[in-house]
């Protein structure tokens, strides 16, 4: 159904991809989840549905929580890396972010009066002190690592802010040295720099090397090409002070760090339950966003077998449509209730008879997972179980074959499938020779009808399985449309009530570009094949069933009569009605 992915394997043009809207990676992870398991309780998915509803009709309230969820940090990631690494900076300041977002969605959450659907309930008494203390102690901008200190804000802790004030004045005192040199030496420009080697040292260009060398309270240390460096005692003690008072300071700051890592880990399903709150919300505003944006609607759901679907249309093939600008997509009915739960859709290749199966698969899922849906109307009773077999998912690497697979996946459909399920069934059967397939596909399509209930749509290029609507009440032959003009192919993709009158491969094969000899071998073939005597004729049980019924009804018939007493007109008519009996 290519819902996560499309076939080609990228995410674009998938349905993940057209309804994720949402603002955060914690909402983005939870759509995904939610996609691939569609709830099938009623009462849950309504009330996520009312939460859209209210978003949806106060595009206000949902832009304006949607921009704060566009900052909102990924706060599980954050917690899951303090277990695992121990406490970062970084971390613990997007949590302190994120508790900040949250207190400003409160308003949004009260607003939506949906609190079912926020089902996480926490503790935002304790969370708020917690936010007090992150931050009031964390700097606006941390360093990722807190190796080097620098990340608690001054006046946080006074120890702290002591070192940090002596370290401060020792650079001072370092200024004031290098004033004290430059007068001394009279080289202007002599500086005190600092680095991992050498610690702080005292620097002037090789041109004073002889100068400074008769200064003897400069210890050399090194030359370089343009430069000499010095050390003396004096910068030596100034220097003692600012890495005593600096490592003492990393420590009491890794130390606080630490501190505030344990008060946030205590709350740590506290913080967890918001981030699935946060979720949700950014899930059920992206559904609103996204049935603003394309015109969706919101379905109706019951626990009734219908399947009521009023101008449905494919989300995926729609804005793939849209983005190549092409001619937009045709909506489609689709209506399958309790008497009527099978449509068998014929019409040629490419007439867009899978697009109609996948869409309305879509729309199911949709509906399950608490969105609108692309269509003017739907009423849908819930789907326990849908079942796809579509297209040629090869499974060669495992060892089976195309039609194999075909075959497990429809054998699974026969087990399991009951009249709360939905099938989309595409062109089953195709994997083999004409007459098997054909064999499998109507024994099939019998036993959906009459042992598993279940709604289906049933898509196939076998017309001689329109047949079995005149023995089935629940079933009705639907077909795509298409017009052929000055010997072409119109395709109108529109579904209606009817038999498709060909399969137009041929055509299709015409229009791909065949050589014209291939072309007419072929159609030779076919109108061979066509005036030869259809075996497909051949009655299944329930046909004999009717036939031999139809047998006794013409036996009795005349059996009833005296060819002797009998007007011409009488006999005339009764002929008729021996002819509607076969
Ligand atoms: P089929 O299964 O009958 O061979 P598909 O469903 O694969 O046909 O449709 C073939 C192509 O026709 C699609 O890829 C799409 O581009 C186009 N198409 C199908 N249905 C529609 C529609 N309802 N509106 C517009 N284009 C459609």
């Amino acid at each position: 159904l290519e819902i996560n992915k499309s076939i080609d394997g990228e995410r674009k043009y998938s349905l993940l991809s057209v309804i994720d809207n949402t603002s955060c990676l914690m909402g983005s992870r939870l759509l995904s989840r939610r996609l691939n398991s569609p709830s099938t309780k009623r009462s849950e998915i309504i009330n996520w549905q009312n939460c859209v509803k209210n978003l949806f009709e106060n595009t206000e309230l949902n832009n304006e929580i949607r921009s704060i969820l566009k900052k909102f940090p990924d706060t599980e990631r954050s917690i899951s890396r303090i277990v695992r690494f121990g406490p970062s900076p970084k971390d613990l300041l997007s949590i302190c972010q994120s508790l900040r977002f949250y207190f400003q969605l409160s308003e949004g959450f009260k607003a939506l009066s949906t609190d079912k659907v926020f089902e996480k309930k926490i503790n935002l008494g304790e969370l708020n002190t917690l936010y007090a203390s992150l931050d009031s102690a964390l700097s606006e901008d941390v360093p990722l690592s807190s190796k080097d200190g620098g990340f608690i804000r001054t006046g946080y802790d006074k120890c702290l802010d002591s070192l940090k004030a002596i370290e401060k004045n020792s650079k001072t005192s370092l200024l004031k040295l290098q004033t004290k040199y430059t007068e001394i030496t009279k080289v202007k420009s002599l500086k005190i720099k600092y680095n991992n080697v050498l610690g702080y040292f005292i620097e002037v260009p090789i041109s004073n090397k002889e100068k400074l060398n008769q200064i003897d309270f400069f210890i050399h240390r090194q030359t370089t090409a343009n430069t000499i460096r010095f050390k003396s005692l004096e910068l030596d003690k100034i220097e003692s002070k600012i890495l005593e008072s600096s490592t003492e300071s990393i420590e009491l700051e890794n130390k606080i760090l630490r501190d505030l890592s344990d008060k946030t880990l205590f709350l740590h399903k506290d913080i967890l339950g918001f981030s699935e709150n946060i979720a949700q919300l950014d899930v059920l505003s992206s559904f609103a966003f996204t049935a603003k944006k394309y015109k969706w609607t919101c379905p109706k759901l019951d626990n009734s077998n219908k399947f009521i679907v009023k101008n449905g249309r494919h989300s995926v093939i729609e804005r793939s449509l849209f983005d190549k600008s092409l001619t937009p997509f045709v909506p489609n009915n689709c209506v399958l209730e309790n008497e009527k739960f099978v449509w068998l859709i014929t019409g040629p290749n490419m007439a867009g008879k899978s697009t109609f199966l996948r869409q309305n698969a879509h729309i199911i899922i949709l509906s399950q997972i608490g969105s609108f849906v692309p269509a003017e109307h739907a009423h849908i009773g819930i789907v326990t179980k849908l079942f796809s077999r579509i297209g040629a998912s090869d499974n060669i690497s495992k060892g089976q074959s195309t039609f194999m697979v075909e075959m497990l996946e429809t054998a699974n459909i026969l087990r399991d499938a009951d009249n709360k399920s939905f099938i989309i069934l595409d062109e089953i059967g195709r994997g083999t020779s004409t007459f098997d397939g054909l064999s499998i596909a109507w024994a099939t399509l019998q036993s959906l009808i009459s042992k598993n209930k279940s709604r289906t749509l049933f898509a196939t290029h076998y017309h001689e399985l329109t047949e079995i609507e005149k023995n089935y009440d629940q079933i009705e032959n639907v077909t795509c449309e298409i017009k052929e003009w000055n010997d072409e192919i119109i395709y109108s993709y529109k579904i209606s009530k009817g038999i498709s009158r060909g399969s137009l491969g041929i055509k299709v094969a015409e229009l791909a570009g065949f050589p014209e000899e291939v072309l007419k071998t072929a159609r030779k073939i076919l109108s061979d094949l066509e005036n030869k005597k259809n075996i497909y004729t051949e009655p299944t049980k329930e046909l004999e069933l009717k036939n031999t019924n139809s047998l006794t009804k013409i036996e009795k018939s005349l059996g009833s009569i005296d060819p002797n007493n009998i007007s011409p007109k009488e006999a005339l008519n009764l002929i008729y009605e021996l002819k509607n009996l076969i």
